[in-house]
């Protein structure tokens, strides 16, 4: 009969094929006494050199197959191998207990890998994983043991594993191996980021349901929905391998855009940028062939814990996303705290409409001390890459105004403490009050750019909030009234030459966006899974066609006319 387990999606694909199931081995070795403590230490550095020697050919063949950057966690690894916090630890219990070498290793392995799994940050976290699968290559060739059960795979399968290590992922031999599942693990698992970069289905985090599998078993494995079947039946076979022939089809045709310019079928340009809400995110974002960074939602890095973020540690995280993009725009939104978004810690006054309250900028204006530290954060960073700031939120001139008397401030102070800071950083502002689009040529003449924020803009727009489901019916990105602001927006950028963007979730909706195109939206910012289908469905767009249809659509009385609009066109080209 078939049944279905959920789990994490981490890398999308269909996989269709028999289970083969890898057995968590837990091997704790007893404590037992050494003969010769010196021969044992002698033993264990042996096995470190091995481990050493392993790890560089699978460096290797990693740079080879998937290039540099991927290879970059095994010299993660090789570092491991000389921590002596790990090492010199091992080294000394062998000889001042007189253990064997083996259970000396799992001892600190196992009290280094609890310490940084209660660590806040998650980077360290993550380096739990890092330090189990050196310490399991470590205890393999002390045991002499060479690779792993992985490589008596044979035949074409499903992995379904309690974890599998980075290592393990980079040496799946493709050719066989169609998909990978897991008990434990995250989307940002590195599994799950190896899963992605090698384009191979995986689920991850599908709990203890998937260790009773047993190899044989016929999967499914749809990776997009974190949907297993187990033993479909010949009808819901025959209806995902049809679905796997789609996907196949559509992700041949995507990825060979991932590295062309966005360009409409009568040769118009436009940018596609992703919106990131943290560094995690950025490897996806290079996967996806972006453009730009066109939203980096900030706030993240102040949410889920327990105290302000430094000005270290904030502009460790805007350098590090500022070289990922290696010289391409990346778009900084200074915090955008309120509404939905709250910090426990701050323990900000209540407020009966936070939607309407000092939100974004209004509470940075409030309180300069946190956005002050922010910007100091943001112009330091800038030397690494094309910096653009951004501030959310904004009604009237004078908060612009004061918003850029900061900044201004904030860089002199920068460089008279002799720092270095970028002398082209461009500043803009989102517009997602209707009073901002409807006055956009007011803020034109003093920013760079706009960027139009239409979760908002439609939410104060219809008077609807956008958490509201009762209300969810007025939240029509299409509706008329919404294509005319876009527009205004669009023209006053035009006229007084600062370009335009769009970051609400409207840019990437396949129905906004030949109208968006048509309206002369130069950059559309969205999640980086949206990017290579916006790209294809351009393509395929007459820009000088949607400048006629969406000037027909702005005169249209109703959402559901414009729809049908852009139906009829989308069909007819
Ligand atoms: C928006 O309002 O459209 C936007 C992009 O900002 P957020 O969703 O973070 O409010
Ligand atoms: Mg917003």
């Amino acid at each position: 009969m078939t049944t279905t387990i959920q789990g994490i999606a981490a890398s999308p694909g269909i996989a269709i094929g028999p289970a083969f199931v890898i057995a968590a081995e837990a091997y704790v070795p007893t404590k037992t006494n050494a003969d010769d403590s010196q021969a044992e230490v002698t033993r264990f550095r042996q096995a470190v050199a091995q481990a050493g020697e392993e790890l560089e050919k699978i460096r290797l063949s990693t740079i080879e197959r998937l290039g540099e950057e991927k290879a970059e966690i095994f010299e993660a690894h090789q570092l491991v191998l000389e921590d002596p916090d790990l090492i010199d630890v091992i080294e000394e219990q062998i000889v001042n207990e007189g253990v064997i070498a083996e259970y000396a290793l799992h001892e600190a392995a196992q009290s280094f890998v609890t310490t940084l799994r209660e660590m806040d940050n998650e980077l360290l976290r993550e380096r739990a994983a890092d330090v189990e699968d050196v310490a399991g290559r470590i205890m393999n060739a002390l045991r002499g043991r060479k690779g792993s059960t992985l490589s008596s795979i044979q035949e074409p399968c499903i992995i379904v594993a309690e974890d599998l290590t980075p290592s393990d992922t980079a040496q799946l031999d493709l050719a066989i191996v169609r998909g990978f599942v897991t008990k434990v693990g995250s989307r940002t698992s590195h599994s799950a980021i190896m899963a992605r970069s090698l384009g191979i289905p995986a689920i991850v985090g599908a709990g203890d349901r998937v260790m009773s599998l047993t190899t044989g078993d016929r999967l499914v494995v749809h990776a997009a929905e974190g949907r297993i079947v187990v033993e479909p039946d010949a009808e819901e076979l025959a209806t995902y391998e049809q679905e796997q022939q789609r996907y196949l089809q559509k992700q041949r045709e995507l990825a060979r855009l991932k590295d062309e310019p966005t360009v409409t079928k009568d040769e118009h340009r436009v940018e596609l940028a992703a919106n990131i809400g943290s560094i995690e995110d950025m490897q996806h974002v290079l996967d996806n062939g972006a453009e730009a960074i066109g939203l980096f939602r900030t706030e993240f890095l102040y949410m889920g814990r327990p105290s302000l973020p430094s000005e270290e540690e904030q502009y460790n995280q805007y350098k590090y996303v500022l070289e990922k993009m290696e010289g391409k725009a990346v778009v900084i939104r200074t915090l955008d705290i309120g509404g939905d978004k709250e910090l426990p810690y701050m323990e900000l006054p209540k407020e009966d409409n936070p939607f309407l309250g000092q939100r974004a900028l209004r509470l940075c204006l409030a309180r300069p001390d946190l956005f002050r530290t922010q910007l100091r954060a943001l112009l330091r960073a800038s030397r690494h890459g094309q910096l653009k700031i951004m501030f959310p939120m904004i009604a009237v001139l004078s908060e612009l105004l004061e918003a850029k008397q900061i900044l201004q401030e904030e860089k002199e102070q920068l460089l008279k403490e002799g720092h270095d800071i970028a002398d082209n950083i461009e500043v803009g502002m989102m517009i997602e009050i209707p009073a901002a689009a409807i006055g956009a040529a007011i803020f034109a003449p003093h920013v760079d750019f706009f960027s139009i924020g239409t979760n908002d803009l439609i939410q104060y727009l219809m008077a609807a909030d956008r958490m509201n489901e009762q209300v969810s019916y007025l939240y029509q990105p299409c509706h008329p009234a919404v294509l005319q602001l876009v527009k205004t927006v669009i023209d006053a950028g035009a006229q007084h030459g600062c370009w335009v963007g769009m970051c609400g979730e409207m840019a990437g909706d396949e129905r906004a966006i030949p109208l968006l195109l048509g309206l002369g939206l130069h950059e559309f910012s969205m999640s980086a899974a949206a990017i290579l289908p916006a790209r294809g469905q351009l393509a395929e767009l007459s820009y000088t066609s949607w400048q006629e249809w969406s000037h027909t659509a702005l005169g249209l009385s109703s959402e559901q006319e414009v729809l049908e609009l852009v139906a009829s066109r989308t069909q007819s080209v």
